[in-house]
């Protein structure tokens, strides 16, 4: 029996209904490529073998690699190492990013994807807190800076809740399914670098209003021409909101 490895945020999915549900959610296309990320002992990769013959695999930990060679189809690719450390040459060859993933750095994965021009959706397993604020709309207090820049390149949809008991460990927190689907509504529009640190700004300090976290960038008279009210926080605004201040600043710099 092997022992789930804690530095590796091991926690595997042991529930059939789960790992249906997650197949189901994802589309298969003969013509996509698909790459899972900690496949661990192959709960979803068995499953994913069945739906697609391209499909790559990156592991971290040497002892799944040993249990997982034997589950392997041929066509299935297996590659050792860091998620982080891959190249995005090695990327460029994928259209869809899926997995459930190890929890420590589920943030730096999905961000580690928004420069992969192929790739086109991303369906993730993540802490439901993490979730909530992919997802989140104007006036939650999820409303974040992961939201609206995450937001900037994918359109993020929650799929479903996960209980704790679905997996083994079970883990302390509940987890989320998540679909991300990349879009192409502002990038022709605003510089990503300028729309991060109007995000940044705003949501620097989340109890102080706009007028006082944007104090150095905005005006009230640039509030008046952007007619966005200075005393609402950021988490009231909209993503588009946020790209009418970026490209006015840009304007008027
Ligand atoms: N997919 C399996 C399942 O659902 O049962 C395992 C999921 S477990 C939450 C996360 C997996 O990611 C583990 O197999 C772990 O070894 C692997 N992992 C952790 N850090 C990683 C990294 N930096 N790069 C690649 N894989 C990693």
């Amino acid at each position: 029996m092997i022992k789930a490895k804690k530095k590796f945020g091991q926690n595997f999915l042991t529930d059939y209904q789960i790992i249906k549900s997650i197949i189901d959610e994802i589309k298969f296309s003969e013509k996509s490529k698909y790459l899972e990320i900690g496949p661990g002992m192959g709960a979803l990769t068995i499953e994913l073998q069945q739906k697609t013959k391209n499909l790559g695999l990156i592991e971290i930990d040497p002892d799944m690699i040993k249990i997982l060679r034997a589950k392997l189809n041929k066509n299935t690719q297996l590659f050792e190492g860091d998620v982080l450390s891959f190249d995005d040459d090695f990327f460029e060859s994928y259209n869809v990013v899926l997995g459930n993933l190890p929890y420590y750095i589920s943030t730096e994965i999905i961000f580690r994807f928004i420069p992969i021009k192929n790739i086109d959706t991303l369906y993730f397993m993540v802490q439901k807190e993490v979730a909530d604020r992919l997802a989140a709309k104007k006036g939650s207090k999820d409303n974040s800076v992961l939201t609206n820049l995450i937001g900037f390149n994918f359109r993020a949809e929650k799929c479903f809740d996960i209980n704790p008991e679905s997996f083994s460990p079970v883990p302390k927190v509940t987890s989320s399914f998540i679909k991300l689907t990349r879009h192409n509504d502002y990038i022709n529009d605003i510089p990503y670098i300028d729309f991060k640190r109007i995000i940044k700004e705003s949501f620097k300090f989340k109890r102080k209003n706009l007028k006082n976290n944007l104090k150095d960038i905005l005006k009230q008279s640039d509030f008046e021409n952007l007619k966005i009210l200075p005393t609402n926080r950021a988490e009231d605004l909209t993503i588009e909101d946020f790209i009418k201040i970026t490209k006015y600043v840009i304007s008027n710099a």
